[in-house]
């Protein structure tokens, strides 16, 4: 199964792929997966873009790794 890695922006719910994508995750919104065709309420879902095209999808959180990196050097 395709898997991207997200890291954080400094941009909330604004996530980096490991893809070149950005991803922003989406909350009370029902649909397919494009890439899998499942249903992604069980996992969540994530609006997939390509800066400066117009390619978008809907992804579900069964691709998605978030890295979490970097926060214990925050404050
Ligand atoms: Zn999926």
């Amino acid at each position: 199964m395709k898997t991207v890695t997200l890291m954080e922006t400094e941009a909330i719910d604004f996530f980096a792929g490991s893809d070149g994508a950005y991803y922003t995750p989406i909350v009370g919104v029902e649909a397919r997966c494009s890439w899998c065709a499942q249903w992604g309420h069980p996992a969540g879902l994530y609006h997939r873009q390509v800066l400066f095209t117009r390619r978008a999808a809907l992804v579900c959180g069964r691709h998605v790794r978030r890295e979490r990196e970097g926060w214990q050097e925050t404050v």
